[in-house]
C-alpha cells in the first residue's frame, strides 16, 4: 500500500489527505503547529492518522511520497530531508491534477490572482459550467476531486505552490504580471522567482494556452529564453502584432480568440482601473478559449461584484470617498490603486505597515500628481517620512483609529482616502483582512 505523508494540516493538506484516503493509500498527517478543530473533525471522520504540534520523523521519513503544504520552506530541515534520500515531494495541486480529468484554468502573477480567479470562476458560473475554485483563493482542489468533481477548475496558484508542481498540467496558464516579492523565500534572488512562476507552462501542448501580460518587461525577457509549444494570448492596453486583447482608441475593449471576437465598452466593466481592464481581459481571454457565450462574458464581467479588501468602496461620507486596498501589502499595487484614482479627486492616502525592504520610488510620480496627504499608520513610519517628508504632509499615527481620525479631519468634499499600504500588516493587525474591517469599521462609525 502506498504510505502517503502530508506536511501541514490546513486547507490543501487535510484535502490532499482526504483524497489519499479515497484512493486506498496509507495516509498520515504531521503539523508542526496546531491544526484548526474543524479540521481535526474532518480527519477523524475520514479515520486518517495525524499529529500535531511537532513531526515524528519515524512516521514521515517512511513515506513513499509526500504532499507538503506551500507554506512550509524547501529549506525546512524535516523537507531538506526528505529531499536527500529521495522521497518526491509535491505539492496538494500536484497530486490532486492525477486523479482529474476536469480542465484546469491556472492563474498566477505578483499581483491580481485572487481577483482574476474570482472573476474568471464568476464568468464561468454565469455561464452555466460545472465549475470548482481552487488554490490559494477558495477551497482545496483535492478535497472537490474527492468529493464533487467539476468539469472545469479555476486554480490560484502562487510562486510557493508552484514550486513542487512536475508532471501536473494546466490547459489555460495565465500570467499576470511578474514584480519582485517575496524574495526572502528565494534567497533574494529575482530569477528564482521568475522560474517558479513561470513552471506554471511546464507541459503544455500545442492545444492549451498562454495567457499573459504582453507589456510587463519580465515576462518578456523570461520569454525570450523559454519556449513553450502552447498557443500564446498576449494581452496589453495596445494592440501590437498577435495582441489578443486589447482597448482601441475609442476605449472599447476587444478579445480575439480562434473561436471568439467580444467587444465591449471598457466602461462596461465592473471593475476599474487599469491593473483590473488587464485581470479583465485575462479572464475574458480564459472564458473565450472556454467556448463560453459572448453575451454571457460580457454580462459577467459588467455584473461581477469585486473582491474584498481590494480597492474596495466603503463609503462617502460628506463628499468624501473611503476605499479600502488593504490587500495592497507591496509597492506595486498601490502604484495600480493611485493609478486608478480620477486626476479630480485630491487622494490622502494611509500608507505603513511591516515593510518588506519597500523601494516607494515606484509611486513617487503617482504620490505627487495624485496625492495631497500622507498618513503614515504603524508601529515605525520612520522610513515613510523620511521619504516623503519633503514633497507633501505626512502624517505620523500609530493606530487605525489615530489614522483615520486624521484622514477625516483633513478631508474636504470630492477627496478619497485611500487605504492601500504598500506594507504586510503584521505590526499592528492579524491580518490585512483584520486591517481591512478594521478599517471599514472605523470609517463607517465616523457616519454616527
Ligand atoms: P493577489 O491574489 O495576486 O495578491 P489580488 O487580486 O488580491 O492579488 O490584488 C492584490 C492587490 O493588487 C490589490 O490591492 C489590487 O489593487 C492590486 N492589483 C490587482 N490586480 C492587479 C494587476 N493586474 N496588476 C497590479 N496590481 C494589481
Amino acid at each position: 500500500m502506498t504510505r502517503l505523508v502530508v506536511l501541514g494540516g490546513g486547507e490543501s493538506g487535510v484535502g490532499a489527505a482526504i483524497l489519499a484516503k479515497v484512493k486506498g493509500m496509507d495516509v498520515f498527517l504531521s503539523d508542526n503547529g496546531t491544526i484548526p478543530q474543524h479540521y481535526i473533525d474532518m480527519l477523524d471522520s475520514e479515520g486518517i492518522a495525524w499529529e500535531q504540534g511537532g513531526h515524528t520523523q519515524a512516521l514521515i521519513l517512511n513515506a513513499d511520497e509526500v504532499v507538503k503544504s506551500p507554506g512550509i520552506p524547501p529549506t525546512a530541515p524535516l523537507v531538506r530531508q526528505l529531499v536527500a534520500q529521495g522521497t518526491p515531494v509535491i505539492s496538494e495541486i500536484e497530486f490532486a491534477g492525477r486523479y482529474t480529468d476536469a480542465k484546469m484554468v491556472c492563474i498566477t502573477g505578483s499581483n491580481g490572482k485572487t481577483t482574476t480567479t474570482l472573476l474568471t470562476y464568476h464568468i464561468l458560473r454565469q455561464a452555466g459550467i460545472n465549475v470548482g475554485l481552487a488554490g490559494n483563493v477558495g477551497r482545496s482542489l483535492a478535497l472537490q476531486v474527492a468529493r464533487e468533481e467539476h468539469d472545469v477548475y479555476v486554480i490560484e496558484l502562487s510562486s510557493f505552490q508552484l514550486e513542487n508542481m512536475y508532471r501536473f498540467k494546466a490547459n489555460i496558464a495565465v500570467i499576470l504580471n511578474i514584480t519582485p516579492d517575496h524574495l526572502d523565500r528565494y534567497d533574494h534572488e529575482m530569477q528564482n522567482y521568475i522560474n517558479a512562476k513561470f513552471r506554471i507552462l511546464q507541459n503544455l501542448t500545442q492545444r492549451d494556452a498562454f495567457i499573459y501580460w504582453q507589456d510587463d518587461p519580465v515576462i518578456r525577457r523570461q520569454l525570450q529564453q523559454v519556449t513553450t509549444e502552447a498557443r500564446c494570448f498576449p494581452f496589453a492596453q495596445e494592440r501590437e502584432e498577435n495582441t489578443a486583447a486589447y482597448v482601441d482608441a475609442e476605449d472599447r475593449l476587444f478579445i480575439n480568440t480562434p473561436g471568439t471576437s467580444l467587444t465591449m465598452p471598457r466602461a462596461d466593466l465592473a471593475l476599474s482601473g487599469l491593473h483590473n481592464l488587464f485581470n479583465s481581459m485575462a479572464a475574458g481571454l480564459s472564458a473565450c478559449l472556454l467556448d463560453i457565450r459572448k453575451e454571457d462574458i460580457r454580462q459577467a464581467l459588467s455584473d461581477f461584484e469585486g473582491v474584498e479588501h481590494r480597492l474596495e468602496p466603503v463609503t462617502e461620507i460628506d463628499g468624501v470617498k473611503y476605499i479600502n486596498d488593504s490587500k495592497a501589502t507591496n509597492v506595486n499595487s498601490c502604484w495600480y490603486a493611485l493609478e486608478s484614482m480620477p486626476a479630480t479627486s485630491g487622494v490622502i492616502l494611509i500608507l505603513g505597515g511591516k515593510d518588506k525592504g519597500n523601494d516607494y520610488s515606484e509611486i513617487l510620480p503617482l504620490v505627487r500628481s495624485k496625492v495631497k496627504a500622507i498618513v503614515a499608520m504603524g508601529k515605525d513610519n520612520a522610513k515613510i517620512v523620511a521619504y516623503f517628508g519633503g514633497e507633501l504632509p505626512v502624517y505620523d499615527t500609530h493606530s487605525l483609529q489615530e489614522a483615520v481620525d486624521k484622514c477625516h479631519s483633513i478631508a474636504v468634499e470630492g477627496d478619497t482616502v485611500l487605504l492601500s499600504p504598500c506594507c504586510a500588516s503584521f505590526d499592528l493587525f492579524k491580518s490585512y483582512e483584520d486591517r481591512g474591517r478594521q478599517f471599514k469599521d472605523a470609517v463607517l462609525k465616523l457616519k454616527h
